[in-house]
């Protein structure tokens, strides 16, 4: 490795298949940044250990995913606020003695819905499905764009509830939703993983409604379910490129596009 090329990585268990070296990688080759981005898989028990490692291999910052976003909150000793609402972190950037902490998720998902499918949550009703880690990225920079309500619903209820007063909106679990209807409905469960949908009723989706699920490269019993039923449809592939992109400004101060590189991604 170049000792005068700046590090980044993805930290993740397991992470062969992550994206994210190749979204950087297009990034950097966009804005002419010179950089090297690589996916490490950390040990399960290891992960404090393998990010000291990297900084001292003269890493700059990196991601950080599925399972470690909660124990890198706990690493950093600087937050953003979204990462304080979130408690969780999926960006760090290593400022000298300092380890910033920051969470990307939710402005990734809020840019693609503006910026890419031109659809505005202010003033709609929005219905996040799930209250795991991706619900409560989104948490924050949801609220931020003043949605006439924003409602969370959970298998597990309480947990719904719980995230709810973090956010200062509504929760509870799938027997609330029968009778109401929403704009926008995020799918931030593990269902679509499993190939199961979320319990929803029927006539969930309002007229012009949106169906996003977080789950990206195949399409999800979720997404069928709305389009049956008349709503737009979106995976999280834009998100994911979104955070990408988000990140890559925390840590170079500069914006990369991201439009092209959705594009390549849905070709590949
Ligand atoms: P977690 O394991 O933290 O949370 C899982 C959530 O899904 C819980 O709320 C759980 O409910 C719920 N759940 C699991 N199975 C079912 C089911 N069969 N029916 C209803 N609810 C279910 O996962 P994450 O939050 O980290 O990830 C969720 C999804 O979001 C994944 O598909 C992931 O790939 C995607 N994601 C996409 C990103 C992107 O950039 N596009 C970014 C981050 C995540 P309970 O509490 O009751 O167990």
């Amino acid at each position: 490795m170049n000792a005068m090329i700046d590090r980044y990585a993805v930290f993740g268990h397991p992470i062969a298949h992550s994206k994210s070296p190749r979204i950087h990688a297009e990034f950097a080759r966009q804005t002419g940044q010179a950089l090297t981005y690589e996916a490490i898989e950390a040990p399960l028990d290891g992960f404090p250990y393998a990010i000291s490692a990297f900084r001292a291999a003269g890493g700059c910052g990196c991601n950080v995913t599925v399972p470690f976003k909660e124990q890198a909150y706990q690493l950093a000793s600087l937050r953003t606020d979204r990462a304080d609402a979130a408690g969780a972190v999926n960006t760090l950037r290593f400022d000298g003695p300092d380890i910033l902490g920051d969470n990307t998720d939710g402005a990734g998902l809020v840019n693609d819905l503006v910026g890419n499918l031109d659809f505005d949550p202010a003033g709609l009703r929005i219905l996040l499905l799930g209250a795991g880690g991706a619900a409560r990225g989104v948490g924050l920079p949801l609220m931020e764009r003043k949605p006439a309500e924003l409602f969370i619903a959970n298998r597990t209820a309480y947990k719904a509830r719980e995230l709810s007063s973090r956010f200062d909106c509504y929760g509870g679990g799938y027997d609330a939703l029968p009778g109401r209807q929403f704009d926008l409905v995020i799918n931030a469960t593990a269902a679509s993983l499993a190939g199961d949908l979320p319990p929803m009723p029927d006539d969930i989706f309002a007229r012009g409604a949106l169906a996003y699920d977080m789950m990206y490269g195949r399409d999800t019993p979720f997404l069928t379910f709305a389009r049956e039923r008349g709503a737009k449809v979106a995976d999280g592939l834009g998100m994911l490129v979104e955070q990408a992109a988000e990140a890559f400004f925390v840590w170079r101060g500069i914006r990369p596009e991201t439009a092209p590189v959705i594009k390549l991604l849905r070709e590949a």
